[in-house]
């Protein structure tokens, strides 16, 4: 049978085109150079879970069990152990994957791809042997990595990616994190909760910029309640590294110079699209590769997907890229899409999730909103779970009172998220909300009380 499809990457828009495209009868290659998973499963979302789950049980344990009646003595953190579990999880995971391949009968290839020719695939395998495969359409699907700063490029000791902050060999008694998306965030968490003493510098005027102005502010109070310092508005202009650390130069406008000592700085202020060689392939200015709408290159059966071509570069959207994508090249009729509702998810304490509209987008595009605001110190299950930061803030359409956007900070807001998005998606209103009963004592409510909030009329406060 020939192949009807090879997909050049494994991760979660790599692997999720090949089970789909299987599903669908289709014959499969996916070359991927490691290990299937991607960065998402080997070196990302689920290892940095698991990392966080262990700082969080330490911090738990060591900070606030007294609180519930407790008592715990002489907690230590074994870093070693931590690592270990984080990286078995990833295993787990991963193995899972070459189990699905296998389920579905799909073909794995280990090596590194390039395109000669649309319809051809060049692969070098590790042992440097060379061979080529040939398939109607291919599929690029090979993500992204980490951008570097030229003046100080990551060295892998003493100036680290997020790959080496997941092994690092002892955890660090401090650390300077440039960059407070996702990736600088949930790493300064992590630190901090095993003592480190961390600074987080943020080119712009907020903690995790990219989300609502109010969710930036409340993560700024957090992050200084837990002791980690934050420099915004801020630019690292060197960093220098010895045996014993970094040593970093920051000036912020309209704020006196400041020098940060410490043991270990991580780079993480973004990544850069990973592309394979192909002649002629067309890449925008930023280097992602171009597509169509039905996700095509300039390369006639040549496709792409997740982060390679830009956008929004998460796994969630990668994946849904991936089954669009694959569902537009073999079921006939079909009209890819494009992400549009995608949610974003912050793993550190509180948590951060977001969907839809942030507040300056309604003001930049002129769209009339009422707002509804409740926080969880006034939610009864979040009282009981001594986990009262953060709030649940949802955004209205002031004539209608369509769900516009929704913005969680607080314990379990990354689950909190899929109901908030399901109204958006639904096109719910504050009287579809309004007329739901959520369960009590749930964190939830919070959700209910914001909508009634909106209105004026919340019952707890
Ligand atoms: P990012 O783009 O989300 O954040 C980078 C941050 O660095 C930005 O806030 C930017 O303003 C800042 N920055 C850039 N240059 C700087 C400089 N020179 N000095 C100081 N600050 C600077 O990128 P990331 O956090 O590195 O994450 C990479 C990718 O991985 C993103 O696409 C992210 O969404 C994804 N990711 C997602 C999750 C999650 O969903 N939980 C977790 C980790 C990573």
């Amino acid at each position: 049978m020939a192949t009807d499809l090879i997909i050049i990457g494994g991760g979660p828009a790599g692997y999720v085109a090949a089970i789909r495209s299987a599903q669908l009868g289709k014959k499969v290659v996916c070359v991927e150079k490691e290990r299937v998973g991607g960065t998402c499963l080997n070196w990302g979302c689920i290892p940095t879970k698991a990392l966080l789950e262990s700082a969080e049980m330490f911090r738990k344990m060591s900070q606030g069990a007294e609180a519930y009646g407790v008592k715990v003595q002489d907690v230590t953190a074994d870093w070693e152990a931590m690592v270990a579990r984080s990286r078995a999880v990833s295993d787990r995971l991963c193995n899972g994957i070459e189990f699905l391949f296998k389920k579905h009968g799909i073909e794995r290839l280990q090596g590194t791809a390039s395109i000669p020719n649309p319809g051809e695939v060049e692969v070098t395998a590790p042992d440097g042997s060379v061979s080529r495969l040939q398939a109607s359409k291919i599929l690029i699907a090979t993500g992204a990595r980490t951008r570097e700063i030229p003046a100080f490029p990551i060295d892998g000791k003493r100036i680290i990616g997020s790959k080496q902050a997941l092994t690092l060999p002892k955890a660090p008694a401090s650390m300077l994190v440039i960059g407070s998306g996702a990736i600088g965030s949930e790493f300064s968490y992590i630190y901090s909760c095993l003592g480190c003493k961390v600074t987080v510098v943020e080119a712009l005027s907020n903690l995790l910029p990219n989300e609502d102005d109010e969710v930036c502010k409340a993560m700024e109070r957090s992050f200084k309640k837990r002791g980690i310092t934050c420099l915004v508005g801020a630019k690292v202009e060197s960093v220098t590294s010895s045996e014993s650390g970094v040593k970093a130069h920051i000036t912020r406008p309209g704020k006196p110079d400041t020098d940060v000592e410490a043991e270990i700085c991580l780079v993480a202020v973004g990544v850069m699209p990973v592309t394979p060689e192909a002649p002629g392939l067309q890449l925008t200015d930023r280097g992602f590769v171009q597509v169509n709408e039905r996700y095509e290159t300039n390369l006639p059966g040549v496709y792409a997907v997740g982060d390679c071509i830009g956008g929004i570069m998460l796994a969630h959207a990668a994946s849904f890229e991936a089954t669009q994508a694959v569902e537009g090249m073999f079921l006939p009729g079909t009209t890819p899409k494009k992400p549009t509702l995608v949610p974003g998810c912050t793993y550190c304490h509180p948590q951060v999730a977001s969907v839809g509209k942030r507040e300056r987008e309604l003001k930049k595009d002129g769209i009339a909103y009422k707002v509804g605001k409740f926080p969880f110190q006034a939610i009864g299950r979040a009282v009981a779970a001594g986990e009262t930061e953060g709030f649940v803030k949802l955004l209205f359409g002031a004539e209608h009172g369509e769900l516009l956007g929704a913005h969680i900070v607080g314990e379990g807001a990354t689950e909190l998220i899929a109901t908030t998005q399901l109204g958006i998606s639904s096109e719910l209103t504050d009287e579809d909300l309004h007329a739901m009963i959520f369960a009590h004592p749930t964190l939830s409510e919070a959700i209910h009380e914001a909508t009634l909030a909106a209105d004026g009329v919340p019952i707890h406060a």
